[in-house]
């Protein structure tokens, strides 16, 4: 190489590692840091054993686990980002899903934990609805177009004390007006990072709740409905029929701009998402529970893509996943073994075949015709006794031709 050009090579070299800002790479985000290492600590709270949870998921490579903040103890939040089996390409539709504001809320990490553990083992997600739910369901086809964002734990520090508030005593599900707490702020730069068009916030009456503390789904409507108002209409309406239709009771509830703008899902929708609060039922069993938040995640997360793919206003939102994961993302599931990929994989290795045995036969036939002439020469003399017959000879070459690669055909032969 002369030196001129070998010069030239360093200076590009150096301007693109000094400049990654400039080719598209970003600084790392501190809060957005991917946990590599999960260990199930000797000592068990309500904490660390999901933290132990999400790290048995972890091991199959399936999921991306995000450390977006720290609680006031110094407790970390992480987030939880899974495509259901079946996807291939970086999904359209992002669902962030919030457990445990309330600390007092067991349900919601322990189910969502639970949906993610077995989708992250390969289990496909529609198999997870309910018996009765599943009846009254059509076939779920829209689930590979979703990555959901879980936050187990919203609130760590009330998770572990199991109380409402966070350590500083704040209710973090009425904190959304100010944003105060790192809880509430973590959640925020999710938001905004990922730009999930969904958001559900889990929820669970309590024993002590005034009536009527039932099973519900709760959306925001205005008079002159934004488009993701007709997207939360139509999502809700859709899952709602199909629960109510088994053998679920689960109330729509419509909040209006006058309620209380400082709960999550209200923020959230006047910051143009689609959002929902889902209450379970006051004195419900954990599996009743189980049962109508894990139904109405997965049927709002079907139809989530479908509607907002008929939605011109909302889907015309340009997103751009963190570089990091759409690298992993494109790794580990583009290269799913689809159909496609394996009638490509077995053409690949027929014409290898192929070319292999054609390689071997004209390497090994020169040296067999000269053996094969000789061996029959040889016959031709032991047999008859008579001298070498020229005629003898191009027969048995040509039926010896008749069975290499590098044979004239036969019709070839015949025309001479
Ligand atoms: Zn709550």
């Amino acid at each position: 190489m002369r030196a001129g050009a070998f010069y030239t090579y360093l200076l590009f070299a150096v301007v693109i590692f000094a400049c990654p800002a400039a080719f598209g790479a970003s600084a790392p985000d501190k809060h957005l840091v991917q946990i590599t290492e999960i260990k199930t600590p000797r000592i068990l709270t309500p904490y660390t054993r999901i933290l132990g949870e999400i790290g048995k998921a972890r091991s199959t490579g399936n999921i991306r686990v995000y450390h977006i903040g720290t609680s006031a103890q110094g407790r970390s939040i992480p987030m939880i980002a899974i495509a259901p089996a079946g996807a291939t390409v970086l999904p359209k539709v992002r669902i962030l899903i919030i457990c445990a504001q309330h600390g007092d809320e067991p349900a919601s990490p322990e189910v969502i934990t639970d949906i993610i553990n077995k989708c992250s083992h390969g289990k496909r997600p529609e198999t997870l609805l309910s018996p009765s739910t599943r009846r009254s369901a059509p076939k779920l086809r829209h689930l590979s177009s979703v990555l959901w964002l879980v936050i187990p734990i919203a609130n760590p520090d009330g998770f572990d004390m199991a109380r409402r508030a966070n350590s500083a005593g704040i209710d973090l599900n009425r904190d959304w007006l100010t944003r105060s707490q790192p809880e509430t702020q973590a959640i925020k730069r999710v938001f905004e990072k990922w730009a999930p068009q969904i958001v559900l916030d889990l929820h669970q009456w309590s024993n002590g709740d005034p009536p009527p503390a039932e099973n519900g789904l709760e959306m925001m409507t205005r008079p002159n409905a934004a488009a993701q108002d007709v997207l939360e209409r139509d999502i809700a309406h859709w899952a709602l029929r199909i629960m109510n239709g088994g053998a679920d009771t689960v109330s729509l509830i419509t909040s209006r701009p006058s309620a209380n703008p400082s709960l999550a899902h209200r923020y959230f929708a006047s910051r143009g998402a689609a959002s929902f609060l889902i209450e379970t039922a006051a004195g419900a069993k954990l599996a009743e529970r189980r049962k109508v938040l894990t139904d109405l995640v997965l049927l709002i997360s079907e139809r989530a893509p479908l509607t907002i793919s008929n939605n011109a206003t909302a889907s015309t939102h340009s997103f751009r996943y963190p570089p990091e994961f759409q690298a992993w993302f494109q790794k580990r599931y583009a290269q799913v073994d689809t159909g496609e990929a394996q009638k490509l994989k077995l053409i690949w290795f027929v014409l290898a075949l192929w070319g292999g045995l054609v390689l071997i036969r004209q390497k090994t036939s020169a040296p067999m015709k000269e053996a094969h002439d000789a061996d029959v020469k040889h016959k031709i003399t032991k047999r008859n006794g008579l001298p070498d017959s020229p005629l003898f000879l191009a027969k048995s070459r040509l039926w010896y031709a008749s069975d290499t690669a590098s044979r004239p055909s036969r019709r070839a032969f015949s025309k001479r």
